[in-house]
């Protein structure tokens, strides 16, 4: 521009309001069928006795496509196409399984776009978090365990460990291939071979998984799909002929998946719930920290079990973290979440929605101070406005429960004893966080928080070498590392 240009352009400098042009992802690399089978012993095949069902895009409540609601006897096909192929893939050279997970998990990055923008579409999630996380984080899965499937003898599981057999695994709806890459990964890299059921509300992309199953010519039954609701999965967790069953998802419907197996000899992975404390010193870095506290809680629009959706303060810098807060979420833009500046998507469904608007209630009816993104919110879908609840006393049903939703809880605490104190006060304990530049307090905090990771100076960063997992009721066992591997594994008779 030249000087004189300048001069004269009407440009407002002391307050620009500055607009982002829409960024729309094209969507035309997804090709969504308009119904969709069961994926058992390598092909589709039509149900036996069960019915179909929609899902649908939460940000347009517009259906997606019709899929396959799994009835018993297709379960029960299910479970036998896995236990004929358990008999093969188990007694395959390990770095011939891995070399079957190598190519998935390369199939996934050449198809990432694909999976990126269905995941979007199906979850509602933004784009940027289905592209930047959900799917090269699925794929590393892949490629971490890989590495391992001829590495087992030096796991430090004993000498020659053994596959469990058929694993029957049920995932949530908040990272839909994350949690199946989380779940399939490891037991194939093991021997095991697998029955997977997606959420209702999200089974798109684990149907376009099958098609890289394919495409990876994995041999058939080694990996099969079976779509449906609570009724499906109770029915192949239930299933005798099931060696391992790996749960993620609600508390309750753990507790009663513990109930079910208890008495058999299957063995049980749970990943449940959190109510996650995400714990600032007055010596942290602020900027870093409100950008942690953000990530912490409104990532994926909360619906995650490791969310930091109790914020523990030190009283000190309680309103310097507020207000700083509250400006940063300022800056956040909800919407559409095909649009790759958006940070805030749609609520997976109109269920969760009733929840969260619920509990938000609840917070103001007990006494909580509700500060509220003010920004439009599209007429249709499901949508709820990034939420900070101050004046929280411990006993608050804000406090408590799980949320699963873009909703803070701000607490205040005055020593580190205090914050231990209130952060373990919760029955669950999945994750943590501490902010402070004191490397001793990192290292005092974490081995006195009773949670099954502890973040500090970070929150959310997954990676497929850590094992994740809870104590108390968000569950017992370990997925990632070399800890998920026992999972799936027994030591040689
Ligand atoms: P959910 O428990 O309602 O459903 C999870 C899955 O279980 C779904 O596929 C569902 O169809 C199936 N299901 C429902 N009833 C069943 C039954 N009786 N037997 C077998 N399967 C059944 O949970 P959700 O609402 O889909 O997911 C949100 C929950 O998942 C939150 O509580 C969240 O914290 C938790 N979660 C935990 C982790 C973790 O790693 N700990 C990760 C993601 C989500």
């Amino acid at each position: 521009m030249a000087p004189s240009d300048v001069a004269t352009t009407p440009v407002d400098l002391v307050s620009p309001t500055w607009e982002y042009a829409p960024a729309p992802q094209a969507i035309d690399v997804v090709d969504i069928a308009s119904s969709y089978g069961l994926f058992i012993d390598g092909d589709w095949v039509d149900t036996i006795d069960g019915s179909e069902t929609a899902t649908l895009n939460p940000a347009t409540e517009e259906e997606l496509a019709h899929y396959t609601v799994a009835g018993p006897a297709d379960v029960d096909r299910a479970v036998s196409a896995a236990r004929t192929a358990f008999n093969s893939w188990s007694r395959l050279t390990p770095s011939t399984r891995g070399g079957y997970l190598y190519r998935i998990a390369r199939i996934i990055q050449e198809r990432a776009r694909e999976f990126a923008v269905l995941e979007s579409l199906d979850n509602g999630k933004p784009i940027k978090e289905s592209r930047d996380v959900d799917v090269p984080t699925a794929a590393a899965h892949f490629f971490y365990h890989a590495g391992w499937a001829d590495k087992l003898d030096w796991a430090g599981l004993g000498p020659d460990p053994r596959p469990l057999g058929v694993a029957a695994q049920v995932i949530p709806w908040n990272f839909p291939l994350l949690m199946l890459a989380w779940k399939v990964a490891p037991a194939l890299a093991c021997g095991n071979t697998v029955v997977l059921k997606p959420a209702e509300t999200t089974p798109l992309t684990a149907l376009l998984f099958a098609d890289v199953c394919r495409q990876a010519d994995l041999p058939p039954g080694v990996v099969n799909i079976v779509t449906g609701a609570g009724d499906t999965g109770a029915a192949l967790v239930a299933h005798p002929d099931v060696d391992k069953v790996a749960f993620t998802g609600s508390t309750g419907v753990g507790k009663a998946i513990a109930r079910q197996v208890a008495g058999s000899d299957k063995r049980v992975t749970l990943e449940l719930g959190g109510k996650a404390a995400n714990i600032v010193f007055d010596d942290a870095a602020m900027d870093q920290a409100v950008d942690g506290i953000v990530n912490g809680i409104f990532f994926n629009q909360g619906h995650v079990c490791c969310a930091g959706s109790r914020l523990l303060v030190q009283e000190n810098v309680h309103d310097e973290v507020v207000d700083r807060l509250t400006d940063r979420l300022s800056t956040l833009r909800l919407g559409d979440p095909l649009d790759k500046n958006t940070d805030i998507g749609a609520v997976n469904s109109a269920a969760q929605l009733d929840r969260i608007t619920q509990l938000s209630a609840t917070g103001e009816a007990e006494g909580a101070r509700r500060w509220e993104l003010e920004c439009a919110i599209p007429t249709n879908g499901f949508w709820f406005r990034p939420t900070v609840f101050t004046e929280v006393e411990p006993s608050h049903t804000i406090a408590r429960e799980e949320i699963f939703g873009p909703v803070l809880s701000v607490l205040t605490f005055r020593t580190p004893d205090e914050a231990v104190a209130k952060a373990n006060n919760t029955p669950y304990g999945l994750s943590a966080g501490v902010w402070t530049e004191k490397g001793s307090r990192i290292l005092e905090m974490a081995a006195r928080l009773r949670a099954g990771v502890v973040w500090a100076n970070t929150f959310n960063r997954f990676d497929p070498t850590s094992p994740f997992g809870g104590y108390k009721e968000s569950g017992y066992g370990r997925e990632g590392g070399r800890h998920g591997l026992s999972a799936y594994l027994k030591p040689a008779a």
